[in-house]
């Protein structure tokens, strides 16, 4: 939905609110064990993750790769669980925006609200009160940074589509990491690969605040210390199955740059938002396969603050959840064709339709790209041949990539991606409902100090009026 909405353009906006950040005083309340208040905060989310796209991605773990899942082995046997309902004050099936909103400030939100609640009222941020407590914040993406889920921890915007506003909020607050795609618009507008309506350099702005600038893994991964700017991609980063793993950085080594650097010398502790933005934009394609690929990414990053956890476990909380469940999707009966619903033309799914999904090298993404808006009907099939051998494409399923038609009153995101998409259901019995969000309720798993707070069935708005609570050392009902 991000790569859509995103064009639609500027709204005038309006600062409404700015946060006093105070440097600590020793008067505040300092994060310890006997206090109650975590000292080091990390907050996982896996945008568009629901139930069954976790489930999925365990499972082919385990199925293909005999290994466990963090996320489930560790922070979920250990810690705690919860079930998070997600709508929007104006819509059952959110967004991103209203819904970071909620797990962030702990109001419910109108769609494309950042930091404002539906009232028209600003709403302060577990982020911004573990800045007034002197902790470090780190803000990590594989989104462009200026998207809705990390902007809605800090900013306070009616519109998530304005990128400058967000920008300039960062610039104000300091984070100490800021990292993941979108340096089209840190560049000014006159320069190659901008995207900005303005001249300003941003880049060169953060960087008389001290920032370095990272723009490839292996600037990422230069053992310096201080403040970081991260900008690896002009928009959004790659998926797992087309990322170049020599020059771009995964979820998981901009995780591990960012403890390092939060980490290092600080007393004070620290917040660290870390989110794959690639599980809901692969949902929103119907491509199972980068769904997998970025969750098992995502939870190895988990596990670099696992390892955290087990060294500091009395200061530190790990948080993962998601913000909304994309797609509808799940492994089902079905039928093996349109000629009969008797019962031996049924199919059910098993471990080897879930094996198959690793013959899969590239995102749907991908495909379409190569495909491009008018592909011809030996286009398709060499396609096929090389990216999808063993799959078997239904003839009105290939008529309808050639005419651009939609095969669904639900699937219409890209045409192409989203047939391509169908396609491996009917191969393998993983079926999606919908390109687009559900409101199925969301998991919730907490490990370390403070976890046993977010066992239950509470609303995303309770959830972040519990985290504000937990970071302000306040009683949590
Ligand atoms: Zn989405």
């Amino acid at each position: 939905m991000r790569r859509l909405l995103r064009d639609v353009g500027f709204c005038k906006t309006i600062i409404l609110f700015i946060v006093l950040l105070l440097p600590a005083s020793s008067a505040q309340s300092q994060p310890h064990a006997e206090s109650g208040i975590p000292k080091y905060v990390f907050f996982f989310l896996s945008d568009g993750g629901g139930m069954t796209h976790l489930e999925i991605a365990r499972q082919y773990n385990l199925q293909v790769h005999n290994e466990g899942f963090v996320i489930v082995d560790k922070i979920m046997k250990q810690g705690s669980v919860g079930v998070m309902t997600t709508h929007a004050a104006d819509s059952l099936s959110t967004d991103s925006a209203a819904a970071a909103t909620a797990l962030a400030g702990g109001c419910k939100a109108n769609l494309g609200a950042l930091g404002m609640c539906a009232d028209g009222t600003p709403t302060i941020s577990a982020m911004e009160l573990a800045r007034r407590h002197g902790m470090r914040l780190g803000l990590v993406t594989n989104a462009p940074v200026y998207d809705a889920s990390p902007a809605a921890f800090v900013c306070h915007v009616p519109s998530r589509r304005d990128y400058a506003a967000i920008i300039d909020r960062y610039l104000e607050l300091e984070p100490y990491v800021l990292m993941g795609g979108g340096k089209e618009q840190f560049l000014p507008k006159s320069q190659p690969g901008s995207r900005r309506i303005d001249e300003t350099d941003m880049i060169a702005a953060f960087g008389k605040k001290g920032y370095r600038l990272a723009d490839t893994k292996e600037e990422l991964e230069r053992p310096t210390s201080g403040k970081l700017l991260g900008l690896f991609a002009p928009r959004d980063m790659s998926f797992e199955l087309d990322r170049d793993k020599d020059r771009e950085p995964s979820v998981y080594d901009m995780t591990r740059a960012t403890i390092r650097l939060l980490h290092d010398q600080n007393p004070r502790g620290f917040f660290a938002f870390i989110e794959s933005e690639n599980i809901d934009s692969a949902a929103h394609i119907s491509d199972i396969a980068s769904v997998i690929h970025d969750y098992r990414e995502f939870d190895r990053a988990v596990g670099l603050a696992y390892d955290f956890y087990r060294k500091y476990p009395h200061d530190t909380l790990i948080i993962v959840t998601s913000d909304h469940e994309t797609g509808g999707l799940g492994f089902t009966l079905a039928l093996k064709d349109l000629t009969s619903t008797k019962v031996s033309n049924q199919v059910a799914a098993t471990t080897a339709d879930l094996k198959k999904l690793q013959l899969l090298d590239i995102s749907l993404q991908k495909a379409a790209q190569i495909l491009g808006p008018h592909p011809s009907a030996e286009a398709v099939d060499k396609l096929m041949r090389e990216h999808f051998a063993g799959f078997v494409l239904a003839p009105e399923f290939k008529e309808a990539i050639i005419k651009r038609q939609p095969v669904s009153r639900t699937m219409f995101l890209d045409l192409t991606a989203n047939t391509l998409g169908l396609m491996i259901a009917n191969n393998t019995q993983a079926y999606w409902q919908t390109a687009t969000h559900t409101n199925q309720p969301v998991l919730v798993a907490a490990l370390g100090v403070g976890a046993e707070h977010f066992r239950g069935y509470y609303d995303n708005a309770d959830f972040g009026k519990i985290l504000k609570n937990l970071i302000e050392g306040k009683p949590t009902k």
